[in-house]
């Protein structure tokens, strides 16, 4: 697995606790995100009742599963966490929403790959909050509806488009998360490290805040390396030297880019003298599956403006040229 992985890892699972922020008021960034989540939840506070269901989208990192425990944490209610494919019987996900208290969260992340069975049931309980059970044998199946408690279904997806026009349409609150700026980034380093008593001057936390993508799970991970860095190589501070310098052996470059990152662009480049190019068919000499290509690894090369994405196929732009060294 790759260094700079957005994807969950492991040791992410040991350190999550620790640094996850737990209120509206330590989540950094996403500003009109915070805005307009504190009024609903307000709102349906004041009036005793359930947060409408939300939807987050946007590539993977940048917070959906910490917001959805903060929603929680303001309401002051429980957050149940599972995943699209955990769930795989309809029975499994009546038996989750069964186990719900009023006003609970569930949140169910990767929700776009929940099969059509299950995401059926997920139907009338978002909108009556009831489930339809069938009794009987096949000549004689009657249906009972059984109540359920008012819940909010949060669900997290890489691409609002992955889900089906009937599930979307039930969400009342659909978000976009953006990548983070520096300046955020650099301030959810420094509360990382304060957290996690790692000394670092404001300058070492800006440069790993300058490579980490615009990905708050980046940045911690980052972090905690180059303090493996400071601890043996160094004096233990993360300055920005430390910092640049654990960066460029961890072969994270000036913008963030990792092996993968490079190595897409010099195929557009190289292969295809620049594109354009369809996904698939970059996707296949890359040797990755599309879906990872489109969710993981262009969006952020996108904000950066190294490709352009047209009606005829991927374009690498001339910063890509210039980023690779190929032009002045
Ligand atoms: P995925 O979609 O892969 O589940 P995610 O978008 O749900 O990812 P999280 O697991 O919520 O991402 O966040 C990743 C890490 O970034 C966590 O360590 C979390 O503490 C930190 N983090 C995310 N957003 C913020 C924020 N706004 N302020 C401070 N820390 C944050």
């Amino acid at each position: 697995r790759r260094l700079i992985q957005t994807e969950e890892s492991r040791e992410d699972l040991v350190y999550e606790p620790k640094i996850r922020p737990k209120m509206l008021s330590d989540y950094i960034g996403q500003e009109k995100l915070k805005e307009m989540l504190s009024i609903y939840i307000e709102a349906a506070k004041k009036r005793k009742q359930s947060l409408d269901h939300c939807l987050f989208y946007g590539p993977p990192g940048l917070g959906k599963t910490t917001i959805s425990n903060i929603i929680a944490n303001e309401l002051g209610v429980n957050c149940k966490i599972t995943s699209g494919p955990a769930i795989e019987k309809p029975g499994e996900m009546a038996a989750i929403l069964n186990s719900l208290s009023e006003g609970d969260v569930l949140f169910v992340d990767e929700i776009h790959r929940l099969n059509r069975q299950v995401e059926e049931v997920l139907y009338p309980a978002m909108e009556d909050f009831a489930i339809d059970v069938l009794l009987g044998k096949e000549s004689s199946t009657r249906s009972l509806r059984l109540e359920l408690p008012h819940f909010t279904l949060i669900g997290a997806t890489t691409r609002a488009g992955l889900l089906s026009a009937p599930l979307r349409d039930r969400f009342g609150i659909i978000s976009k998360l953006e990548f983070y700026k520096k300046e955020e980034l650099t301030k959810i380093v420094l509360r990382s490290a304060k957290v996690l008593s790692v000394p670092i001057e404001e300058d070492g936390a800006k440069s790993i805040a300058m490579r980490s993508r615009g990905t708050p799970r980046l940045a911690n991970r980052l972090l905690r390396r180059i303090r493996d860095f400071a601890d043996v190589k160094y004096e233990g501070v993360i300055t920005k030297d430390v910092a640049e310098e654990s960066l460029d052996l961890l072969n994270v470059d000036k913008l963030g880019l990792d092996q993968n990152d490079r190595a897409y662009l010099t195929a557009i480049v190289d292969k295809y003298s620049g594109g354009p190019v369809g996904l698939e068919t970059l996707a296949v000499s890359l040797g990755e599956d599309s879906g990872t290509v489109e969710d993981m690894i262009e969006p952020y090369l996108l904000l950066q403006g190294l490709i352009d994405r047209t009606k005829r196929g991927r374009v690498a732009t001339e910063s890509a040229y210039r980023h690779l060294g190929l032009v002045q």
